[in-house]
């Protein structure tokens, strides 16, 4: 049975379109939610592990030296380089930094506690 060239219902092809239309909008509202909720998540997750070491956990510090900021963690003395800042440190203008770096850890754990 056909509903085509029926006054004021929809042909089964008209409600075909409406239904695929609906599935499609819903599709797109639940793929927003999920992009929504995976970025809630990813900031959730920098907010809790922002500057923390990932060794330890501990919260990390910025030091500042001859233009690379070196995030150091003075509970087991682990460095962190942000992105690019290795090459930074490869150039021939900042040789001995990261050498300089270290040094101020060989000298903390020599210290007698
Ligand atoms: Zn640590």
């Amino acid at each position: 049975m056909s509903d085509r060239g029926t006054p004021g219902k929809a042909s089964s092809s008209e409600e075909e379109y409406f239904v695929r239309e609906d599935a499609e909008k819903k599709r797109r509202i639940a793929l927003q939610a999920k992009k929504e909720k995976e970025a809630a998540e990813l900031k959730r997750l920098k907010d809790l592990h922002w500057m923390h070491c990932p060794k330890c956990g501990m919260q990390m510090q910025e030091i500042q030296y001859r233009g690379v900021d070196v995030d150091v963690c003075f509970s087991c003395n682990g460095i962190f380089l942000d992105a690019g800042e290795i090459e930074h440190i490869e150039k021939p203008e900042s040789r001995g930094v990261m050498s300089s770096i270290l040094n101020w850890f060989k000298l903390e754990t020599k210290k007698p506690v």
